[in-house]
Parts: structure tokens; C-alpha cells; sequence
């Protein structure tokens, strides 16, 4: 064993300087045979500095029993020193997270020398491919004695100050893929080529699906490791006319001919579901692509590498593991998505925001019981926007938590102010799915009724049933918690989405909102008003108020009246109106059927 150390503390030593030395490297493994006692003292400086090497190094007997590993070695396959005396062959019991790449163990098995570049799947920082080696040592009789495996990484050992550098300007320091400044140098190049008549080619951008949640979930060292890993993955990709590259964040490009594209998305993907190990967990990845092609869909590099992002996120709109191809459409809903999303960010600040309320009718009586709280966005440029509009684009940009608890604030502070025939009314705030992720809406709701001193049982909020799709314990408990602390719970637009009496039943709200669409044709008595009436039917039975919206004209108002309904709100009554003009619309406020108060003007429509 003595020998055995101390000729691999040497090897390792040398090696670390350059594979080329094994074979000087090896004799002086036979001199030190003889000075055993000096060699000892030897064999911990060798280990030390073995340790300290930049090369992977291990050593292992002819049968792939592990005598030593260095550091690197460790730090590169993601294993401890547990792998002594471990079988590189056996890995039943996974003590080699990252497994040798094949071609290694195949040299190894039969005691063959063996060097060349290889991929290596690690999560450290490796510049792949790496060059690699397999020497058999011999021993005096001739026959093999152990085999040294060694990686050398590249970067790490032979790059000059200068390499190093282009290194980290045209690389991913996360991935090592070459970066979007190369990718579009990649893009430039091709198109140059191309225009002097060579062939077109394809670019894809690919973008994790839901990458957030495993950030948010894991935590974003974890997120760093799955990208890194996926590094590997994509470059061990064995395309020879294809360009990989990590555009930043979760973003990747695909450059490759035309009739290539469509088996590259394919190796990407399988790169993407084989599992990655994370600790106790696993978990596989999904991505969205959106392809363009050269020169059909833009001539210019820039224009190119928009359209393939503009292609990806419209995948991405429509949901998850999708291929797009870039149309000409994308790139003005692009453009307009971005601009809103840029005057957004900033509408808090510049006050831009304001709220207006819509009274909602108990409808035996045409008396206002509560007001639905509607946000209006009045921006510089863009003028007035849609809530339609740039609440979609709130809930994709995160920007729906600030603005979320904006209008939480304003609302009960306003809400809490009220006076005379106001001072009971309740309101109804819209709150969107994305409010819930991370309990954020439990600590916004508690922070605006807090401050503002509103009573909770006169706050009610209004979700959609895009929150219950999922059916998470954590919405139900954040649910049941809003109940607890009195608030009232809604369900908004019912009729629109899956409809199902389940939510009803294991969700604890007080009210249904049928959503308009049903009320526009229920006096023709046709199947909407069928359904509309089933709908109240069923609240009723399950002990749900129902409200109807979108109440227009008189025959709806009366039909939904006679069948029960019991609260009403739309344009019949009111459309949604400033806070100042409130107090007005209740002191003037007539029954419909005296003629109702649409021609009321308000700046807040
Ligand atoms: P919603 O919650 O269903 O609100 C009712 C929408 O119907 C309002 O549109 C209202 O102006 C409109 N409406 C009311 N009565 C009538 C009627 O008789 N006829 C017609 N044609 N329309 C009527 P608005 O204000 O444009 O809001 C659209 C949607 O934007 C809301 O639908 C809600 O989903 C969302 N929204 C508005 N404010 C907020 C908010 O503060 N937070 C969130 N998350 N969403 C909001
Ligand atoms: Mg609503
Ligand atoms: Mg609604």
C-alpha cells in the first residue's frame, strides 16, 4: 500500500504540471521504491500539493477499486472521500453523483491507455470539454498495477491571462456556454455567410418554463446549479452544425441550419426532462421555443434575435413545453406589451393609479349594498389603459403585488372614511392569482386593514377561479384564513372558466359573481338564461348570495329579480364612478324603474 501511495502522491504531483510527465513520472515511482522511510514524509507533501492540483486525479487498482482521489476529483463529480475503496464500475449506491463519462470507464475496464476530450456532466465551474487520460501503471513484473485517470480542465490549468479573459467576456461564468454577445456574433457571421449564398439557417430561443418557482422554491444557489448543470447537458449536445448558447437568466439561443431545428429543439428537451438530482428531490424541466429563420423572417441580426423572443413568448403565453414560430403580428403585440410594462413600473410613483367604484344593487329593493373597487390607469404616453390590459401585464411582470396592495390600501382607507348613508357599505376588491404566492395577499390584506381601522366583515375580495385550477393546500389555507379574520370571499366572472360546483363546495365563500357574458342575452330565453338560472339555483342551495354583473337594461333587471337573484350591479344602475361623485349618485339614485341612472356623467368610466 506504502508503494502504492507514494507513487500516486508523485504522479499527482507531476501531473498536476502536465499529463505528458506519467511516463518520467513513473520512473521515479520505481527510484522511491527503495527509500521507503524518506518517501513517507515525501508522500504527505505529495498529497498536499496533489490536493492543491488544478487537474482531477484519480487512482484506481485493475479491478476499479478507488485508491485515491484529489480534490478536484471530488469537487468536480460531486462526491467524498467515502469513494476510497468504492468501485468506479459499481455505483449502486451513488456515491458518484455525477457518473464517469463511459468512454473513461470502457479505458478503464480494460487497463488500456487511452486520452482525448471529453464532457464531463458536473455542476462545478469545468470549461468542457476537458482533455482526459487513462494510464495504466506497471509494476516490475510487467503487470498492471493500478490506473491513473486524470482530467485536465482547461481553463482552469493551461489558460493564459489573455484567454482567460476572451473567456469571460464571450462565456457564461454560470454555464460556460458561449453568451449572447458571441451568440450574436454567431448570428452575424452566418448571416454574412448566407448573403454570400450559402445556406439559411434557424434561430431558436428557448426559455425555462416556471424557472422562478424553482428560484423561489429552492433558492436561487439551487437555481444556479440546475442552470449549470443544463450547461453541461446542452453542451455535451453532439451537433456538429449546431450553436448553443445561454442568453443570460433562463434564456438560451439554438443556432442551427434550417433543417436542422427541429432535432436540436429535440435534444434540448431530453437534455431538459432527464431528471435532475437535487438533494432528496428531483425534478425535470420543460421550456418554451420560439424559432426564426434567416433570411425569411428578417435580414437583419438584431431583428432576428427579437423575433425568435418575440416567437418564445407568445409560446409562453399559451402555456408551458411549447414551439412557436416568429409571425409578423408578434412583434407589434412585443413592442406594446413592453412599453406597458416599462410605464407600469413607474405608475405608483408618478401617481398614475386611482379607483373607482361601481355600487352593487340588492335587487328587491334597488338599494346599494357595497361598491366593487375598479383600478383605472391614466399614463403620460399610453393615455388610458385597459385594466383588461395592463393587469395581464401586472400579473407577468410581478408588478401585480405593489399595485395589488395599492389598491388594498387605498381602497380601506377610502372605504373606512366613509360617512352618512356610505358608513356601512362594504367594498369589493379584485384580487389576482398571483397575489397568493407566498402568502403575500394574508400580509397585505392584514397590513391595509390595520391602517386604515376598516372593519374586516365590510371588506369582501374577489378571485377568480384561476386560483382554485391548482387545488394547493396553500390557497385553501390562505383562504380560510382571510375568513377568519372576517373577511368576505367571492367568486368573480363564474361561467367563464371550468364552472365547477366542486370550488364552490370546498372553498369557503360567500358570494358568486355570474359573470355578464350569461346576463347579455338572459331575457331572450335562450340557454344563457337557462344556465343563469341553474347557477342561482345551485349558490342557493350550497347557502351563496349570488350577484349577477353586467345588468344593462330593464328586462334583465326584472327577470333576474323574479328568479331570485339577489344583487345586481351594471350600467343600468351605475357605471363605475369616482369617490367624490358617490355621495351624488346615492342622494340622486332612482329605482330603474323610474328610469335609472345612466345618464349619470363620471370620470371614471
Ligand atoms: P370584473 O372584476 O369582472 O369587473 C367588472 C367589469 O365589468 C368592470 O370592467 C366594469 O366596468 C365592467 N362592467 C360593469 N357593469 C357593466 C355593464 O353593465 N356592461 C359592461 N359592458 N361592462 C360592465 P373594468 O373596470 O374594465 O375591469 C375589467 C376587469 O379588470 C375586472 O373585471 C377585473 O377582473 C380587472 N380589474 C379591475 N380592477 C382590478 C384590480 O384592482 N385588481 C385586479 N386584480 N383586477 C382588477
Ligand atoms: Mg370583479
Ligand atoms: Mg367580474
Amino acid at each position: 500500500m506504502d508503494n502504492y501511495v507514494i507513487a500516486l502522491a508523485l504522479t499527482t504531483f507531476f501531473a498536476a504540471a502536465s499529463i505528458s510527465c506519467i511516463p518520467f513520472l513513473l520512473g521515479r515511482i520505481r527510484q522511491l521504491e527503495s527509500t521507503a522511510r524518506a518517501a513517507k514524509d515525501t508522500l504527505r507533501h505529495m498529497q498536499l500539493s496533489a490536493d492543491q492540483s488544478p487537474a482531477s486525479i484519480l487512482y484506481v487498482s485493475p479491478a476499479g477499486t478507488v485508491g485515491y482521489a484529489n480534490s478536484r476529483f471530488l469537487e468536480l463529480f460531486g462526491c467524498t472521500y467515502n469513494i476510497v475503496d468504492k468501485s468506479v464500475f459499481d455505483n449502486s449506491n451513488h456515491y458518484l453523483p455525477e457518473p464517469i463519462p463511459e468512454k473513461i470507464t470502457a479505458a478503464l475496464k480494460e487497463k488500456a491507455s487511452w486520452r482525448g476530450a471529453i464532457v464531463i456532466p458536473s455542476n462545478t465551474d469545468v470549461k468542457n470539454p476537458v482533455l482526459g487520460s487513462v494510464t495504466p501503471v506497471f509494476n516490475t513484473s510487467g503487470q498492471v498495477d493500478h490506473v491513473l485517470l486524470m482530467f485536465e480542465d482547461s481553463v482552469s490549468s493551461r489558460a493564459t491571462a489573455a484567454e482567460k479573459l476572451y473567456h469571460e467576456s464571450n462565456y457564461s461564468h454560470l454555464t460556460l456556454l458561449p453568451n449572447r454577445k458571441l451568440a450574436f456574433e454567431e448570428i452575424q457571421r452566418l448571416s454574412n455567410a448566407s448573403h454570400d449564398g450559402e445556406s439559411h439557417f434557424a434561430l431558436t430561443v428557448m426559455d425555462i418554463d416556471h424557472f422562478k418557482d424553482i428560484n423561489d422554491t429552492f433558492g436561487i444557489r439551487v437555481g444556479d446549479q440546475v442552470l449549470r448543470r443544463l450547461g453541461n447537458r446542452l453542451a455535451a449536445i453532439d451537433e456538429f452544425t449546431c450553436f448553443i448558447a445561454h442568453l443570460g437568466g433562463d434564456k438560451f439561443a439554438l443556432i442551427s441550419s434550417e433543417n436542422k431545428y427541429g432535432r436540436m429543439i429535440k435534444l434540448v428537451q431530453q437534455a431538459l426532462s432527464k431528471p435532475f438530482k437535487l438533494g432528496d428531490d428531483s425534478l425535470s424541466l420543460t421550456a418554451c421555443f420560439g424559432v426564426t429563420f434567416y433570411p425569411g423572417d428578417a435580414e437583419d441580426s438584431f431583428a432576428l434575435l427579437r423575433n425568435a423572443e418575440a416567437a418564445m413568448y407568445q409560446a409562453k403565453s399559451v402555456g408551458r413545453n411549447r414551439v412557436h414560430y416568429f409571425k409578423e403580428s408578434l412583434n407589434q403585440q412585443n413592442i406594446a406589451q413592453f412599453n406597458t410594462a416599462n410605464q407600469l413600473a413607474n405608475a405608483i410613483e408618478k401617481d398614475e393609479l386611482s379607483l373607482c367604484y361601481q355600487p352593487i344593487i340588492t335587487l328587491h329593493d334597488t338599494q346599494a349594498c357595497g361598491f366593487e373597487v375598479l383600478l383605472r390607469w391614466n399614463n403620460s404616453i399610453l393615455g388610458n389603459v385597459s385594466p383588461d390590459h395592463f393587469i395581464a401585464v401586472a400579473e407577468d411582470t410581478g408588478l401585480i403585488n405593489p399595485i395589488g396592495a395599492w389598491v388594498l390600501n387605498q381602497s380601506c382607507a377610502t372605504a373606512a372614511g366613509w360617512q352618512g348613508q356610505l358608513a356601512n357599505s362594504s367594498i369589493a376588491v379584485n384580487v389576482s392569482s398571483k397575489q397568493f404566492t407566498d402568502g403575500q395577499i394574508l400580509k397585505d390584506v392584514k397590513a391595509a386593514l390595520k391602517t386604515s381601522g376598516l372593519a374586516p366583515e365590510r371588506l369582501e375580495l374577489e378571485i377568480t377561479e384561476g386560483l382554485l385550477l391548482d387545488d394547493l393546500p396553500e390557497t385553501r389555507s390562505a383562504l380560510l384564513e382571510l375568513k377568519q379574520l372576517g373577511v368576505q370571499l367571492s367568486l368573480d366572472d363564474f361561467g367563464t372558466g371550468y364552472s365547477s360546483l366542486s370550488y364552490l363546495k370546498r372553498y369557503p365563500f360567500d358570494t358568486l359573481k355570474i359573470d355578464r357574458s350569461f346576463i347579455k342575452d338572459i331575457a331572450a330565453a335562450d340557454e344563457s338564461s337557462a344556465l343563469t338560472l341553474a347557477m342561482i339555483a345551485m349558490a342557493h342551495s350550497l347557502g351563496l348570495k349570488v350577484v349577477a354583473e353586467g345588468i344593462e337594461t330593464m328586462a334583465q333587471h326584472r327577470l333576474l329579480a323574479e328568479k331570485g337573484c339577489d344583487m345586481g350591479q351594471g350600467f343600468l344602475y351605475s357605471k363605475p364612478l369616482a369617490p367624490s361623485n358617490l355621495g351624488y349618485w346615492l342622494d340622486n339614485q332612482s329605482s330603474p324603474s323610474q328610469g335609472a341612472n345612466l345618464g349619470l356623467t363620471s370620470d371614471c368610466v
